[in-house]
């Protein structure tokens, strides 16, 4: 089967674009406009529509048919094994959803006067002390809707810090990355004004103290770091409190990407490690629905230092049980640099991830973190004798494995994370991070089964002994099986086609 013929088989539906199904004499509600309401002309004045409407003329059947296939094309969480590194696709608890939606948490508007809505300020209090509490910080700014929203939070908080205390044109603009960071920590640092200055990893993984002490210098001009543990090699940075330490004795401040909170939560507190600032994907760590299922959301704990600069909206408690959101802070103590989000943030997700802590509890979320890295270090263990891990020692939340196993073999990493879909496995994340040779990252998380690992680490066995047995070709060839084979994704990237255009009217040729 070729997939570029793809088209309704096995109850597959090959699905074209609403506007490709256009009948346009077809149509899903059954008056005709404005005419039988008699209204529209008279009231829009000059600005009635006089050309058709353009929009594709389909029933109402075919429009609910249509949106519904496309949500099966969606692989998630919920479909199977989703193993990607860094990403943290954990099962999210029915719970959850029964709880976001409760009446008057799923009907919220958020104009409501704040009178009315004391049950979900006081939700949004809750949340807040327990992210406090987790990471050891005495302020969070929930508003940030995701991770690399956070970071901007965190980075544009140690921004306005330089400003107040050094002025505009402090010299103070160097931030370091350790090269192994995800790709939006540098885009972060220089999206606020600061260069970004990389410290390469040591042999084992983690930064290298030697190029670290190197690049600080004096730290004058060093604005922090950006620093994420565990890092994304899946490994701690032992070194942290060492870093923190001299980043602040040279006047910076420390970011933390606390993507893989998950590693750790309920057995470090972030805040003990010296970190100034760090997001939190609620997305990852508790839970709530990432990729196509989003939105995520990412509230970021602040230390003493950098709490004054917390973006606008705030909750303060005003009373036993009373609550008001603060808007507007004109001269108090607090000097927040602006707002960052209309309204305070993902409520559904706030709900959906304090759902998630206290069901779990104190106990229950230490034993999550504890079970995904068993997870992640079972299949470390039960791969390491047919693939290559990166590193030698146990790692925390995710497996890393270079490409060297197939060496000689004529299969890339990109290869065989494809032959994985036809296995009837999503692939893992692969290419990243950057710092080893055909990285492949594996994060099973706490919540697959060792029975749904063991499924797991056989497919990738027998994959790993097809590659040293050849034919390579079988693997250049993969997708065999989805109904769309390899995707030219650079042309894909550079010609982003996002909007569908009606075809040209064809000319006459004597025109
Ligand atoms: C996911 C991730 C981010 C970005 O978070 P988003 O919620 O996707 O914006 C940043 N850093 C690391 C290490 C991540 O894994």
């Amino acid at each position: 089967m070729n997939g570029s013929q793809f088209s309704h088989q096995g109850l597959q539906f090959e699905e074209s674009l609403l506007f490709e199904l256009d009948r346009p004499d077809s149509c899903g509600v059954d008056f005709d406009g404005h005419a039988d309401l008699g209204l529209a002309e008279d009231s829009l004045g000059n600005l009635y529509r006089r050309a058709p409407i353009a929009l594709p003329g389909l029933s109402e059947p075919e429009v609910v048919r249509h949106y519904t296939r496309l949500s099966q094309k969606n692989y998630s969480i919920d479909s199977g094994l989703y193993p990607l590194g860094s990403c943290t696709m954990k099962h999210n608890p029915r719970l959850n959803e029964k709880l976001a939606r409760l009446e008057g948490l799923g009907d919220l508007h958020p104009l409501q006067p704040v009178a009315t809505v004391q049950g979900v300020l006081a939700l949004y209090d809750d949340i807040g002390r327990w992210l406090q509490e987790i990471c050891g910080m005495p302020a969070v700014a929930l508003s940030p809707a995701a991770g690399a929203h956070g970071e901007l939070c965190g980075m544009m908080c140690i921004r306005a810090a330089i400003d107040e205390k050094e002025g505009e044109d402090s010299s103070r603009r160097r931030v370091l990355v350790p090269e192994s960071a995800h790709g939006t920590n540098p885009s972060t640092a220089t999206i606020c004004g600061f260069t970004v200055d990389p410290i390469p990893a040591d042999a084992g993984g983690r930064i290298d103290m030697m190029a670290f002490k190197d690049k600080l210098g004096d730290g004058s001009d060093v604005a922090g770091i950006m620093i994420t543990n565990p890092n994304t090699c899946g490994l701690f940075e032992t070194d942290i409190a060492k870093i923190a330490e001299l980043i602040h004795a040279s006047g910076g401040y420390v970011y933390c990407d606390g993507a893989n909170l998950n590693a750790i939560m309920g057995r470090v507190r972030p805040g003990d490690l010296g970190i100034d600032c760090m997001h939190i994907n609620l997305h990852k760590t508790f839970s709530t629905p990432h990729g196509g299922g989003g939105p995520g959301a990412g509230p970021v704990v602040l230390s003493a230092a950098l709490a004054p600069y917390a973006p606008l909206p705030w909750v303060v408690k005003t009373g036993d049980d009373k609550f008001d959101l603060i808007e507007h802070e004109p001269g108090g103590p607090a000097k927040p640099f602006g707002r960052l989000k209309g309204f305070h943030g993902q409520t559904g997700m706030f709900i959906r991830a304090l759902a998630y802590m206290m069901s779990h509890g104190r106990d229950g979320l230490r034993q999550a973190s504890g079970d995904a890295v068993l997870n992640a270090n079972y299949v470390l263990a039960k791969l390491k004798d047919v693939m290559s891990p990166a590193f030698p020692e146990y790692c925390k939340h995710e497996a890393l494995f270079d490409d060297s196993f197939l060496a000689g073999t004529g299969v890339s990493t990109m290869d065989f994370a494809k032959a994985m879909i036809d296995e009837g496995f999503h692939p893992m994340t692969v290419y990243f991070p950057l710092v080893v040779h055909g990285a492949m990252l594996i994060e099973p998380t706490e919540t697959e089964s060792k029975f749904a690992l063991d499924e797991f680490i056989g497919a990738m066995r027998v994959l790993v002994e097809r590659a040293r047995t050849g034919p390579a070709e079988k693997f250049h060839q993969a997708p065999r099986l989805a109904p769309r084979r390899r995707i030219d994704e650079t042309e894909a990237a550079r010609n982003l086609r996002l909007r569908w255009l009606p075809e040209e009217p064809t000319r006459d040729a004597a025109d």
